[in-house]
């Protein structure tokens, strides 16, 4: 498994649940002292448990040497990062083809190469190529893998999985993940296979519904603000139809996290690449925009018009529940624009605040709830 941060390590903890001996690579000397001791970098409820018993097992097992890690390997997994490029929104693939050129020099006997990162549309092909490059005897099949965990329920969701999607053309490759996944398959979990193509594309797709389906509903709340309307009356009366369903219809400041906004703007950047453009997802990220800003003014109204001089206590800052994660957090939004208008803000967060503290200076961090709300 290259690549021990949110999806890699609860993947590579997972499997090795279900038997198989993983070797995590990280390049991360920070994260791989936390590894070595049986203690999770991330904060992800259950997963310290998962860690040790699986290291005192003998089946889990950290390093920063890729080498003998990848020369060992049935399967090797990139759970890289893929952040939105700087500059033109795309997501950027330096972390991932690193990993591919890292790894080339290593590879021995038959391997499987899968991309749990989620990966452009294409990206398969273009590992592919690289591969050949380097290593024209290479004998390897690459397959897309993407991951739906959520953060805060994410060993739930990697072992009670909707559905666990891999995209290849290669039928011993899909031997390979068949038994690999056979723990999930046996309980029913569906295994699809599909298209590279459209594994990767299906994982985009995928998020971008969910975040229209926020969007959706937090313009629907704008609109029952304005009309007199309970948006929590109406969400539920939408969501009885199977067709809509309930889940993710809860009014809100706006999507945050390391997934959502990133791949909302990757699969723009595809489509308008390919000349078939998503319009309508480009209006979730402008309406998502809109929400953040307009979350501060809301704030403002509820205390009067004005929040100058003002003390404001906020429970959480982090993107949502039960994880530490920051990235592209709705309060990195809202709680410096309540600053720039005069508020002292008062914080309450025990798990985000290490990540959270150097991104939002000049608040007050509180030591419980009751610290916050004094
Ligand atoms: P992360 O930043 O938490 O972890 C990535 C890890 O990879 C880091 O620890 C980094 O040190 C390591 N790394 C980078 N280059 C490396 C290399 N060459 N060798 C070894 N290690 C290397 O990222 P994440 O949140 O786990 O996301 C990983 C991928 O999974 C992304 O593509 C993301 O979109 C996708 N994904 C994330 C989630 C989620 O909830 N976080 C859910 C589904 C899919």
């Amino acid at each position: 498994m290259i690549g021990a941060g949110y999806v890699g390590l609860v993947s590579a903890a997972c499997f090795t649940e279900f038997g198989w001996s993983v070797t995590c690579v990280d390049k991360d000397p920070a994260r791989l002292a936390q590894m070595a001791e049986g203690r999770s970098p991330i904060y992800e409820p259950g997963l310290d448990d998962l860690l040790q018993r699986n290291m005192k097992a003998g089946l889990l097992r950290f390093t920063a040497d890729l080498g003998p890690a990848v020369a060992k390997a049935d399967v090797v997994f990139l759970a890289v990062g893929t952040p939105m490029r700087r500059g033109d929104g795309h997501a950027d693939l330096s972390y991932v083809y690193g990993a591919v050129e890292e790894l080339a020099p290593h590879l021995d006997g038959f391997t499987v190469i899968t991309t749990k990162s989620t990966v452009p549309v294409g990206t398969s092909r273009e590992i592919e190529r690289r591969l050949k490059a380097v290593r024209p005897d290479a004998d390897c099949a690459i397959c897309s893998n993407p991951e739906f965990l959520r953060e805060g329920s994410a060993i739930q969701d990697f072992t009670h999985p909707d559905r666990i999607l891999v995209g290849l053309d290669d039928d011993r490759a899909r031997a390979v993940m068949e038994r690999l996944y056979k723990p999930l398959s046996i309980r029913q979990a569906p295994l699809m296979f599909v298209s590279r193509e459209s594994a990767e594309l299906a994982k985009y797709a995928a998020n971008a519904f969910l975040a229209l389906k926020i969007s959706f509903i937090n313009e629907i709340a704008d609109l029952c603000e304005v009309v007199g309307a309970d948006v929590q009356q109406v969400a539920s009366a939408i969501g009885k139809d199977r067709r809509i369903g309930d889940k993710f219809l809860h009014p809100g400041p706006g999507y945050g996290g390391s997934c959502f906004p990133k791949d909302v703007s990757a699969i723009v950047r595809t489509a308008r690449e390919a000349k078939a453009p998503v319009s309508i997802i480009e209006q979730v990220s402008r309406v998502n925009d809109e929400r953040k800003i307009a979350m501060a003014s809301r704030v403002e109204h509820a205390m009067g018009g004005s929040v100058r001089a003002k003390t404001i206590a906020v429970l959480g800052v982090t993107f949502k529940p039960n994880t530490d994660d920051m990235r592209d957090a709705p309060s990195l939004v809202i709680v410096p624009m309540l600053q720039e208008r005069g508020a002292t803000v008062r914080v309450y967060d025990p798990e985000g605040r290490k990540q959270a503290e150097p991104l939002l200076p000049g608040v007050v961090w509180c030591e419980g709830t009751y610290d916050a709300l004094a």
